[in-house]
């Protein structure tokens, strides 16, 4: 594997480095440094100025409208968007079911839903899990009955993030009762206005408003919605969640929060010097940078095989556990360093005039702890990733 990057390589990172400069807001950036709650208008300005140079969806191709990159292009648009502060692009539409649509999708899905995704016309979320039926979710019970064109569809889907900004949900629903679970589920397109859906919010421990309860109740689904084949969801659904997998690696926001670390590390003082020349925090701090230099390696190699042709297998697992374990590690040692200043967790909104508590760079630290204890959850758990590896590579 070649780890240096080609002058072309450089070159198109200056060019997405120059493109941020000149066309970041400001104010979105200074909104993603301090992590004060983004709200949709924030991300949508951001998609629609990347939709503008034909960088909305980096992970596709240019047959379908993406910018064609390879990946380590796309690894490289990442890093330049972590460390300018840009907002994340919402994964659902261009990271999610944009793929399945160009995959798997018909001709007629292709033309419509696409270009909506590219200029982000539509907002999508998720509709997998179910009460009791998360890591187990070929147990999914939302039921999908066949009426003449349509399908009826009646059930309870949980934890569907921004479902209270979607217009538009991907879900999986059982049209067979009698197959063995994974064959009798199907992968429907629905539009979240249609009548008998009803979205109801769930507050997360940092107190904020990111996952919902959808409720289904009659809520009739055109037959040309379904994806693909019908009882061949999981298919797709599998598909979905690999790409889901490797975008949850989260190096490039990783390293930004790190290098915000030592900025706080450096700020903050123990026995009258900086904290971070303190040996046992600067340990700390050591331990986890190098295991973040070695996740990004790992990335790298996963990269380097992706762009050789190969299909990615269960490395995918390896860099979501890494991955996630990292973002807590950070955001817990930034909690640390601030000592007292993380306890007056505050959520801010947006042009209060109140002035905070605590130096600024302590804001959105608690925040950040909280809501990453998620993180080693959604996508499939941890300990889900870990029973994938011990089967597939460690034929246990
Ligand atoms: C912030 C957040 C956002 C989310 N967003 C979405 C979304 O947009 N759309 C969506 O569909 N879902 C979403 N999810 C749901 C997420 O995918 C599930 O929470 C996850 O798959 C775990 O399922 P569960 O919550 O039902 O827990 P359970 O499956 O009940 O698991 C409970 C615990 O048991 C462990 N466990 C379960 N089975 C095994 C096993 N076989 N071996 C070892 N340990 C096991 C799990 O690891 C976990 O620790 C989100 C979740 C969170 C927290």
């Amino acid at each position: 594997m070649d780890l240096e990057f080609t002058p072309e390589e450089r070159a198109f990172r200056d060019e997405v480095r120059r493109f941020i400069q000149d066309n970041l807001p400001a104010s979105l950036a200074e909104k993603t440094r301090r992590n004060i709650h983004l709200d949709k208008a924030d991300i949508v300005a951001w998609h629609r100025i990347l939709h503008a140079r034909g960088w909305s969806a980096p992970n596709w191709p240019k047959q379908y409208g993406g910018p064609g990159w390879t990946p380590v292009q796309r690894y490289i648009f990442d890093e330049e968007c972590a460390a300018a502060d840009a907002p994340p692009l919402s994964p659902f539409g261009v990271s999610m079911v944009g793929p399945v649509i160009y995959t798997f999708g018909s001709e007629a899905q292709k033309q419509k839903y696409l270009p909506r995704i590219l200029n982000m016309e539509d907002w999508w979320c998720q509709g997998y899990s179910e009460p009791g039926s998360g890591s187990d979710l070929a147990s999914l019970r939302t039921r999908a009955e066949s009426d003449g064109d349509h399908y009826v569809v009646n059930g309870h889907k949980i934890w569907t993030t921004q479902a209270h900004f979607a217009n538009m949900m991907f879900c999986l629903v059982r049209t067979d009762p009698h197959a063995k679970p994974q064959e009798g589920i199907s992968f429907l397109l629905i539009d979240m206005t249609t009548p008998g859906i009803t979205v109801r919010p769930i507050i997360s421990i940092d107190e904020g408003h990111g996952v919902n309860e959808v409720f289904l109740d009659n809520v009739r689904v055109p037959k040309q919605n379904l994806i693909g084949q019908e009882g061949k969801g999981w298919t797709y659904a599998k598909f979905l969640l690999g790409n889901e997998r490797t975008t949850i690696a989260e190096v490039a926001t990783s390293k930004q929060r790190l290098k915000r670390l030592k900025e706080i590390a450096r700020a903050e003082r123990a026995f009258g010097a900086p904290l971070l020349d303190e040996p046992a925090f600067r340990d700390k701090v050591a331990a986890i940078e190098i295991d973040l230099l070695a996740l990004e390696y790992t990335n790298l190699r996963v990269l380097a095989a992706e762009s050789a042709g190969k299909a990615l297998g269960p490395e995918v697992s390896m860099l979501k556990i890494r991955g996630s374990e990292i973002q807590q590690g950070i955001t817990e040692l930034a909690c640390e360093a601030l000592g007292y200043y993380a306890a007056p967790y505050e959520r801010r909104p947006d042009g209060s005039n109140q002035p905070p508590v605590g130096p600024d760079y302590a804001q959105g630290r608690m925040e950040a702890f909280l809501y990453n204890r998620a993180t080693t959850i959604y996508g499939g758990s941890n300990e889900i990733q870990r029973n994938i590896i011990a089967k597939m590579v460690l034929g246990l």
